[in-house]
């Protein structure tokens, strides 16, 4: 059964094939959606472009988040491309590498801005360019959030209290919209090696240290996010919003991880 044929999902966040965005973007093109696709800056057009006409993309667009002329252009086009969406995915961050490293206390305030800026406040603005393309037949919107929203992680520093600041926007965008049919959810996905991912100071022992405790003796992957963002983005999910679902394994239950299996 495909889960969203017929459907128009626009998908900012895409870099290349480790991107959480490609996984999520192969997923809705094999349930039938037809899928536009955003790139950050021109440099990453060279890997996106051929990774989005592979699943038939005619709208392919470069989008820079913090700019909202380029919002406001983007989101022109794709109106004139698709009439309408049903699908916004938001799997867009940034935090600058010397933030994501020593002490949190360390963070400069131009460090935190862009963060915050990039990383929580593009929801905001995405949301509002696409809420018109929406308001017709209702939608889902969709974004990317981490455990270090919530609970101290290692160098995730200033990404993580973008995260907390992202989940409550989540809640926030859901009460306002939630009336028009609309319904917008994070997904808190574990550690995937990705672009962004190897920006984290310590990311590779991040990676062993779930895989060693998490309940599932194992990291998950782009295509296990993808999964669960098909069922929210969905019928499936039709009674589901401001909600944060964990695809990590089942890291997030443990309150004090058993000491580490060898993994062999
Ligand atoms: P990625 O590097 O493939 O994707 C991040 C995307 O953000 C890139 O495409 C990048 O170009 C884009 N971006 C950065 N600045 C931008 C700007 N100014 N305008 C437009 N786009 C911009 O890495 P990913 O891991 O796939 O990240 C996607 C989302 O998933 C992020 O929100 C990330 O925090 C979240 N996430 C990742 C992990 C992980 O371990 N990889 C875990 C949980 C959540």
């Amino acid at each position: 059964m495909k889960l969203l044929e017929g459907k128009k999902a626009l998908i900012f966040g895409l870099a290349n094939k480790y991107s959480i965005a490609w996984g999520i973007a192969q997923a809705f093109h094999e349930h039938g959606a037809e899928v536009g696709v955003s790139y950050a800056i021109d440099r990453l057009e060279r890997r996106a472009r051929p990774l989005a006409e592979s699943i038939g993309s005619t709208f392919i667009e470069q989008c820079d988040v913090t700019d909202d002329a380029q919002i406001s252009a983007t989101f022109a086009k794709a109106q004139a491309h698709f009439g309408t969406i049903d699908i916004l995915v938001h799997a867009v961050a940034f935090a600058e590498q010397d933030d994501l490293q020593g002490a949190y206390y360390e963070t400069s305030r131009a460090g935190f801005a862009t963060s915050m800026d990039i990383s929580v406040y593009s929801l905001v603005a995405l949301t509002r360019a696409a809420r018109p393309l929406m308001l017709e037949n209702g939608g889902n919107i969709l974004t990317l959030s981490y455990y270090g929203a919530e609970k101290v992680v290692p160098h995730y520093n200033v990404m993580g209290v973008a995260k907390a600041a992202l989940e409550a926007s989540v809640r926030y965008l859901a009460a306002d919209v939630g009336k028009e049919g609309i319904r917008i959810n994070a997904i808190s996905a574990g550690p995937i090696k990705t672009l962004s991912a190897g920006g984290i100071a310590g990311f590779r022992k991040m990676l062993t240290y779930v895989e060693e405790r998490a309940p599932l003796r194992r990291n998950v992957d782009q295509d296990e996010v993808a999964r669960s963002a098909l069922w929210l983005c969905s019928e499936l999910g039709s009674g589901v919003t401001g909600e944060v679902v964990y695809v990590d394994a089942g890291y997030h239950i443990l309150g004090m991880p058993e000491p580490a299996e060898k993994i062999e």
